[in-house]
């Protein structure tokens, strides 16, 4: 199950083409300038199972998934679940927004775990003072689009490369 503000078909903000974006309740990071603070506190979503939420995703053949909020890496059990239904029922691929930078995120074993099945990180918190509108899929310059596989298997973020279709 998973804190759910709203599910947002053939967005196109969310990463490139068409996406189902999820946007849950529940952050941790309390960002200063945060552009939804409705959505810190988890009780303002409605609860959604993987298999109510795997029918809207299904319902678009076409758009692929991004993992937004609030913080979906404050749910990690409940999106981890929901990513294991996309990859192996669905050929499309997760792009996730976390106010938690890589590094964090790989020194907790549930986070990780959700790690493992994202296609795309964007980290870190939005940090006001390095707001820039130019910044495409981010707010501000410390936030990095990561390609997750190749930054698992060095370790070390690795920047996502934008010809590769995801
Ligand atoms: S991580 Fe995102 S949703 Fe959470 S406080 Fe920061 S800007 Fe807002």
């Amino acid at each position: 199950m998973i804190s759910v503000l709203d599910i947002i078909h053939d967005t196109m903000v969310d990463g490139p083409g068409f996406r189902t974006s999820i946007y849950c309740a529940g952050c941790p990071n309390a960002c200063p300038g945060c552009h939804n603070p409705l959505s810190w506190d988890i009780r303002h979503g409605h609860e959604m199972s993987t298999e109510q939420m795997m029918a809207e995703i299904e319902s678009d053949p076409f758009a692929n998934v991004t993992f937004s909020g609030g913080d979906p890496m404050f749910q990690p059990e409940g999106f981890t679940e929901l990513a294991q239904a996309i990859k192996s029922q669905t050929q499309k691929t997760i792009w996730c927004f976390s106010g938690f930078i890589f590094e964090v995120l790989l020194k907790n074993p549930r986070q990780k775990n959700l790690l493992q099945l994202v296609d795309v990180l964007v980290d870190g918190p939005f940090v006001k003072s390095l707001r820039d509108e130019d910044l495409v899929f981010r707010g501000s310059s410390n936030q990095r689009i990561l390609d997750v596989p190749k930054s698992l298997k060095t370790g070390n973020p690795v920047l996502y490369e934008f010809n590769l279709g995801l």
